[in-house]
């Protein structure tokens, strides 16, 4: 019956532990066990999502770069300010910016001029000429070279020819210290031909109009230096609104020079800085102009064929240059940025755009270059640079794996781990839950058989007490065996009350004991003669042999007496009867110790461990035939430790145990060291 509700407590917790623990661990390791096989997918989906990520911030970042630029040209040409001033403001790698008519002629700033335009060289190879130039060089009298030049001039052909000899007569004029007299010659100079250019690409007005204003700014004259500054300021200012020729770096230099002759003199900083600026600009581009000529016409060509509407940007990948052109009325205004520098930033950026930590890499790639392997994403960068894409690859695919496998085994140890607990923890809770059942299991027990150790001897006294009192006995030796069992009764009965009083007043921890200095021998000795004629005790032989002269001990002697008795009382119940219960006490080199033996049942080992816990009895069939409590070891043993001492056992099944009771010498404690029963 017993047997039957303890194992539907145990089934009932097993289908608890199965359902509420195994089960769902089982799914949750499963479960992991089975993603661990995806882990690769993941992998690939992380780094597709990190390639995603890079490759639109990438092409973000160049779409508001270039449309930065298309706005900057669009607001530009509805405010009517032209592109083509300063374009490095529109962008900082613009090179050139150029507008040509419907016809496909460039406009400005720049203009293309043929060869005839120009003055042939072989002007200059006149006998006279190098003559001239011979004398200067030898470092002959300026006045004799300038006289050497004035010939020279009238003797040459072309005007253009002619009018750069007239310079340089007014040069050596000028170094002659013929001041006035070259300034009448650079008069005539700059008021003749305006537009022609000498062999070196220098309009000779210029260079005329260059030379006056230098002789004006050294002169001593206020008024002669004001309109000198003026004359260069002009110059520069007329210069920089015409149209340079492209091929040709005339104008730049007589710029340059004239702001150089200024700067010292100038009380406009601001003005020197700008416009420097605007002719290095302008200069840059002029040189871009020239070498992008050969790719221009062909986007001009373009252009022409497929006109796009008014302020709409069309882009083309060039040789050097990326073009982006755009038609407004008449006008085709054509822009170049410098290719290298372009692609180079591009290439940068997308370097850059590379989360730091992130396992992918991206690049740019022009047309027609081989893509990796492992491609993960690639993104045109079209309008703009068409064919050019920007592509994600995985850093290193050596490392998807790599990567994979550092994920798999840290799930794995997780797995490990988190089953590894629950298997600890379940072990631990079936312990304890295994424990609290016992101990539930024990105080029940302990109930049960406390009523049945008290209903006997009551029993026993109130059949002998009625006897008595009815007068049933029919002898005087009848009546006087019924009054001693009478008292035997009482005396188990007061013994088995005391142990349980004591036990509950130590679980209370209200038990105290007074020790006082006693003789140990006669204590134990009372106490086996206080014991010696219960039932249990009567038919054993009792061996007792103890030392006149054992030392004084502090102890208690009720409690003392209370151990002896229960030690003797166990050691007869669990002998059969006949037996033999021996009791010894000798001086140990720690103290005094007492000992009961019997040769009766023994202990089996694995019980050893726990006859001392409250309410312990032994499982065993031989054991459980004799009545007990399962209080009286552990009364023992609190008792023992209360006094300073212990108890411990020596048990062989089947050979008898012996139970010893251990006293230190000196005692001055009246609780245990360790309180508490268990
Ligand atoms: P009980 O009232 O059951 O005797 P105890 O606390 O005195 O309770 O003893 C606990 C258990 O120890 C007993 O149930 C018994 O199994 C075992 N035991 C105690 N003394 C002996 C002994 N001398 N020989 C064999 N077993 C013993």
């Amino acid at each position: 019956m017993e047997d039957a509700a303890h194992l539907e407590g145990i089934l009932r917790f097993a289908g608890l532990f199965v359902v509420t623990i195994l089960l769902p661990t089982s799914l949750l390791a499963y479960f992991g066990v089975v993603s661990l096989g995806t882990e690769e997918a993941s992998v690939r989906a992380d780094l597709q999502r990190a390639a995603n990520i890079t490759a639109d911030t990438y092409w973000s970042a160049v779409d508001r770069e270039f449309s930065r630029l298309e706005e900057r040209i669009g607001a530009r040409l509805i405010s009517g300010r032209s592109p083509l001033d300063l374009p490095r403001e529109l962008h900082p790698h613009m090179v050139a910016a150029l507008r040509f008519d419907e016809s496909g002629q460039l406009e400005a700033p720049f203009i293309i001029e043929t060869a005839a335009d120009g003055v042939p060289a072989v002007a200059l190879f006149h006998p006279l000429v190098r003559q001239a130039e011979e004398a200067e060089r030898a470092g002959a009298p300026a006045a004799g070279v300038a006289e050497m030049y004035a010939r020279a001039a009238l003797e040459v052909p072309w005007p253009a020819a002619r009018s750069r000899l007239q310079f340089d007569q007014a040069r050596m004029l000028i170094k002659a210290g013929e001041i006035d007299q070259a300034i009448d010659l650079l008069n005539r100079l700059i008021e003749g031909i305006p537009t022609q250019r000498d062999p070196w690409g220098f309009r000779v007005v210029d260079l005329a109009r260059l030379a006056r204003g230098e002789l004006f700014l050294e002169s001593s004259n206020r008024r002669r230096v004001r309109r000198g500054r003026n004359d260069l300021r002009m110059l520069v200012e007329n210069l920089l609104s015409t149209r340079w020729v492209v091929g040709q770096g005339g104008e730049a230099a007589v710029v340059r020079y004239a702001l150089s002759v200024l700067e010292p003199e100038s009380t406009s900083v601001d003005w020197i800085a700008a416009t420097r600026g605007r002719a290095d600009e302008r200069t840059s581009s002029l040189f871009w102009t020239g070498e992008l000529l050969a790719e221009v016409g062909a986007i001009v060509g373009q252009a022409g064929r497929n006109r796009r509407t008014d302020g709409d940007l069309g882009w083309v990948d060039g040789e050097r240059a990326i073009w982006v052109s755009t038609w407004w009325g008449d006008d085709l205004y054509v822009f170049a940025l410098d290719r290298e520098r372009v692609v180079s930033e591009l290439k940068a950026n997308a370097r850059a755009s590379v989360l730091t930590d992130s396992d992918v890499a991206a690049y740019l790639i022009a047309p027609n270059e081989p893509l990796g392997s492992e491609l993960l994403v690639s993104k045109p960068l079209a309008p703009w640079l068409t064919g050019w894409s920007i592509v994600v690859e995985p850093r290193d695919p050596a490392d998807i794996l790599e990567l994979r496998d550092q994920r798999r085994r840290q799930r794995f140890i997780i797995i490990l781990l988190a089953v590894g607990m629950i298997g600890v923890g379940t072990i631990t809770t079936t312990r304890l839950m295994k424990r609290e059942l016992d101990g539930a299991r024990m105080q029940a027990d302990f109930a049960a058989s406390v009523s049945h150790e008290l209903r006997s001897p009551i029993t026993h006294i109130r059949v002998q007490g009625e006897s008595l009192m009815f007068d049933l006995m029919d002898s005087d030796d009848e009546r006087e065996e019924a009054y001693v069992s009478i008292v035997r009764e009482s005396e188990r009965l007061s013994r088995l009350v005391d142990n349980v009083l004591d036990f509950a007043a130590i679980e209370r921890g209200a038990k105290r004991y007074t020790l006082r200095p006693d003789n140990l021998a006669e204590t134990v000795m009372r106490s086996i003669n206080s014991i010696s004629s219960a039932q249990e005790v009567r038919d054993k032989e009792l061996d007792v042999n103890l030392p006149t002269d054992l030392p004084v001990v502090h102890l208690d002697a009720d409690a003392i007496s209370q151990c002896v008795i229960n030690l003797v009382s166990n050691a007869a119940k669990y002998s059969e009867p006949g037996g033999w219960i021996g009791v010894r006490g000798r001086v140990v080199e720690s103290g005094v110790e007492i000992t009961i033996s019997d040769r009766g049942i023994g202990i089996a080992p694995h019980d050893l461990r726990e006859i001392f816990e409250p309410f312990f009895r032994s499982r065993d069939a031989l054991a459980r035939r004799r009545k007990g409590t399962g209080i009286g070891l552990t009364i023992t043993r609190y008792i023992m430790r209360a006094h300073g001492g212990d108890v411990s056992v020596q048990s062989r099944p089947g050979k008898g145990s012996t139970f010893t009771l251990r006293f230190p010498l000196q005692t001055t404690e009246a609780t245990p060291r360790r309180s508490g029963l268990r």
